[in-house]
């Protein structure tokens, strides 16, 4: 076991009832010949007094669950007054050792967080304040500098579409580093100003790329507050509102069809997902139908054949060459009489100049980025259905996404 500098273990005492081990006690008493230190500026101090005895639990030894015992001492600070000494394994006036925190945070990104409290016989409060302090402690010490990109994304949360079900995330996207910088609740302009706050004027100022959604109130502030960086509007978002048109003709016309036939309808059946897909994912029976279905001159059909069009956009590699295949193909779909694909071509037009930006940052910011740090945290948030409070979800996607520095650890046991 580690030593403490200025402390002494006394005495390890196994507790038991009836013949079974229940816990350890672990007995601590203070290094006579060592000065007691100030709690808050660690400098050697003057004695005071004695508080009573406290216990701290620490990770369990052979699976028996294990205490520190220890009475604190108070010390007249030159510059802070009177004040409990400090105590090298205690994190404040949590009554668990920095070693057992650290111990189940580490756990608590590999189990859900009951289970690790279930693992070691502790309970979930106690595995939450853990990962709390492990996380707090990552945040104070966690480095910015050198941060060129980020994304800017919405997730929905929980039930229903209300304001608070809704978290603003920003990601670093650098190559280098890919990680959770920050998140918060809502969406609105508000929450991002918040965000970048938090993260300070230095990073803002020196962002190369920004990489959002064509959410507005995030394209207001961040012209507003990064205008140096370039904006760019992520591929993966333009071909998720694409999809999303091309459901919203299918599901109409499927309504239509069914209201006149049931065999017609048939048509447009189980073809949600492949419709969705790119044509060259499709395959087997699924594509037999979808061959069928573009024969027909369904709308579904028609909407479809225009979001795949649009796949060639992303090929281009020249800005010039690139918008004018954006104009063409808004020309096509605004004469296509489908509402929805109209709606998409009215809003790439509105946002041309950023969406045109993705050619002029290319080879900088890699297309999936986003999406897949979206996914992780789909991640964590769907294992921790336990997480009924903001907070909670919170310090669990840093715990899990941030690349948080780790306190210096003095037992390692996972
Ligand atoms: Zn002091």
């Amino acid at each position: 076991m580690q030593r403490f500098v200025g402390f002494v273990y006394q005495q390890v005492r196994l507790h038991g009832c009836q013949g079974r081990p229940q816990y350890i006690e672990i007995t601590i008493r203070p290094h006579g010949g060592i000065r007691r230190r100030c709690g808050r500026c660690q400098r050697p101090a003057a004695g005071y007094d004695c508080l009573p005895e406290r216990r701290w639990l620490f990770v369990p030894l052979w699976g028996i669950p294990t205490y520190f015992c220890y009475a604190p001492r108070r010390v007249q600070c030159a510059e802070h007054g009177v004040v409990v000494e400090h105590i090298p394994w205690s994190g404040g006036k949590r009554p668990v050792t920095c070693a057992m925190m650290e111990f189940l945070a580490r756990w608590a990104r590999r189990l859900s967080w009951r289970e690790t409290a279930r693992s070691f016989q502790t309970s979930w409060e106690a595995v939450y304040r853990s990962v709390e302090w492990f996380v707090q402690w990552g945040l104070e010490h966690r480095e910015l500098g050198g941060v060129a990109s980020i994304g800017i994304d919405e997730i929905h949360w929980g039930r229903g579409l209300r304001a608070d079900n809704f978290l603003t995330v920003i990601y670093q996207i650098d190559a280098s580093c890919r990680r959770l910088l920050w998140v918060g609740r809502r969406r609105s302009q508000a929450t991002l100003r918040r965000g970048l706050k938090v993260l300070g004027p230095e990073v803002v100022k020196g962002l190369r790329f920004v990489c959002t959604d064509m959410w507005k109130p995030y394209l207001q502030v961040i012209a507003k507050q990064a205008g140096q960086a370039l904006h760019v509007l992520d591929r993966f978002h333009i071909t998720s509102h694409l999809n999303q048109a091309v459901d919203q003709v299918r599901r109409a016309e499927s309504t239509r069809l069914r209201a006149n036939s049931q065999k017609a309808a048939q048509r447009l059946k189980h073809l949600r997902w492949p419709l969705l897909r790119r044509r060259s994912r499709v395959r087997g029976r699924a594509r037999q139908k979808l061959q069928t279905l573009l024969a027909s001159k369904l709308a579904t059909a028609r909407a479809w054949d225009l979001k795949e069009t649009f796949s060639h956009f992303w090929r281009y590699k020249s800005v010039i060459w690139a918008a004018a295949f954006l104009h063409y193909w808004c020309f096509r779909a605004q004469r296509s009489r489908l509402d929805p694909m109209k709606k998409v071509a009215r809003m790439l037009r509105a946002h041309e100049p950023l969406i045109l930006n993705w050619f002029r940052a290319k080879g900088e910011i890699s297309s999936g980025v986003v999406e897949g740090l979206n996914n992780k945290i789909r991640v964590v948030t769907r294992r921790s259905y336990g997480f009924r409070t903001f907070e909670a979800m919170e310090i669990a996607l840093y715990h899990n996404l941030g690349r948080l520095p780790e306190p210096k650890s003095s037992h390692r046991f996972c």
